[in-house]
């Protein structure tokens, strides 16, 4: 079986006392078979809403692929603060030989430092719908994978008993 090996971030930023963390939206999937007996109306294809994640290069640290995806796909630059865990799932390619994957993603909670939500260049936008801040604690809800929700749980925890961390930007 194929190994796919990720990284990706909780980007947290506490704003007058409440924390927000960055999600991607990625452009969503229409249904493949739309309802012959509602051909008048368009399928609104679903948005899926995710955490900001990509593979590690050669070469590269998992806490470093975490950042540079985080920089490319939400236009935040961001600091670690720690490891949260390694989630692990498989699917299978809808390119190629349809092979199977299993991959494991590495997510860090990282604390937002500068830049802007959503400003990410053209070539992003095709993986990106768009960059948003949202409520901490509505992510579980919000985040469309099982593992991604729990990161966002761990995340919410780890802010709620660190009343150190410090408000940046
Ligand atoms: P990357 O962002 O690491 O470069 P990618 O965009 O090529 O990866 P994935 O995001 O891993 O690929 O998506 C591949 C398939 O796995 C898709 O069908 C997606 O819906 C599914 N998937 C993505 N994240 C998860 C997850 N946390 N749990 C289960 N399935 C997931």
């Amino acid at each position: 079986m194929v190994r796919e090996i990720s990284a990706g971030g909780v980007v947290v930023r506490n704003k007058d006392g409440v924390w927000w963390m960055a999600a991607i939206e990625l452009p969503g999937e229409a249904p493949a078979r739309p309802d012959p007996a509602k051909r008048a109306v368009r399928p609104k294809s679903k948005v899926v809403i995710c955490l900001p994640k990509g593979l590690v290069d050669p070469g590269e640290k998992p806490l470093e692929a975490a950042l540079r995806e985080v920089r490319e796909e939400t236009g935040i630059t961001a600091v670690p603060i720690t490891k949260l865990a390694d989630i692990k799932y498989m699917y299978v390619r809808t390119w190629g030989d349809g092979e199977r994957v299993f991959k494991i993603v590495t997510f860090y909670l990282v604390q937002y430092e500068s830049g802007e939500i959503d400003d990410i260049s053209d070539d992003m936008r095709v993986e990106v719908r768009r960059a948003l801040w949202v409520p901490l604690e509505e992510a579980p809800k919000l985040l469309a994978y099982k593992g991604e929700k729990q990161m966002a749980r761990q995340a919410l925890a780890y802010v709620t008993t660190h009343a150190d961390l410090k408000p940046a930007g």
